[in-house]
């Protein structure tokens, strides 16, 4: 049977950075979970879906078609054949992905497509929702956490190095805030942690020691 590692946690707590080293190591495909709902936020900002109507947004989800692309275990998505990885990085993205995460019929279809791409191969999927809802039978689970200060700095130096000068480190700081609070307390598989998984705390660890943690509960 293949192997699923499901990673979870808050925002901004480096869940990509092990994921990605993680899936280079062992071989396994590595699949950013909150790269599709920052996609499916980026179509509905750009044609104005209205997320009060059900059917539209039930439209709309009909009308994007996700797909990843691998170069050097980066992982790239395209939104209708248009490479957003960049896009989707951005503030505009990153202040409505949690109201758009938090409507049942995205989860529903993200969800589909996620397990889909589970089914048969070796995979590190990271996210919000993956040791719970995706692959509750996931052999290895790990919950990231780490001080929101730390995060924000590091998701701060993120945005700076991509060319951003106008998002203070206090937008980010706020921005982490907002999404764990919807993420955390929405109705449809909230975040939280599944009583099988591992809590890794990273906030002074460093992504090589946390790789070796992770490698260690893949392959006792
Ligand atoms: O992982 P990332 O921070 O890019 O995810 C962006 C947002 O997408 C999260 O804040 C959350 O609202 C949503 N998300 C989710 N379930 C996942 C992955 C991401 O709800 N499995």
């Amino acid at each position: 049977k293949n192997v699923v590692v499901a990673i979870d946690g808050y925002s901004s707590c480096g869940k990509s950075t092990l994921a990605k080293a993680l899936a280079k190591k062992l071989g396994f495909i590595y699949i950013d979970s909150g790269a599709m709902y920052r996609a499916v936020t980026l179509y509905f900002i750009r044609n104005h879906t209205n997320v009060s109507d059900e059917a539209a947004v039930i439209d709309a989800l009909q009308h994007i078609e996700l797909n990843f692309h691998s170069r050097d275990y980066e992982s790239h998505i395209t939104l209708n054949g248009e490479e957003v990885s960049e896009e989707i990085r951005q503030m505009p993205v990153s202040e409505t992905v949690s109201e758009i995460s938090a409507l049942k019929q995205v989860r529903k279809e993200m969800v589909k497509q996620q397990q889909r791409m589970g089914k048969s191969k070796n995979i590190v999927m990271d996210g919000r929702d993956i040791g719970t809802t995706v692959f509750p039978d996931a052999q290895v689970k790990l919950f990231m956490t780490a001080d929101p200060k730390v995060r924000a700095e590091r998701r701060f130096k993120e945005l700076q190095s991509k060319g951003d000068t106008t998002t203070s480190l206090e937008d980010v700081f706020e921005n982490l805030a907002h999404r764990d609070y919807a993420d955390t307390t929405r109705k449809e598989s909230p975040l939280v942690r599944a009583e099988d998984a591992i809590i890794l705390d990273n906030t002074e660890i460093t992504p090589v020691e946390q790789l070796e943690f992770a490698l260690n509960k893949v392959t006792p």
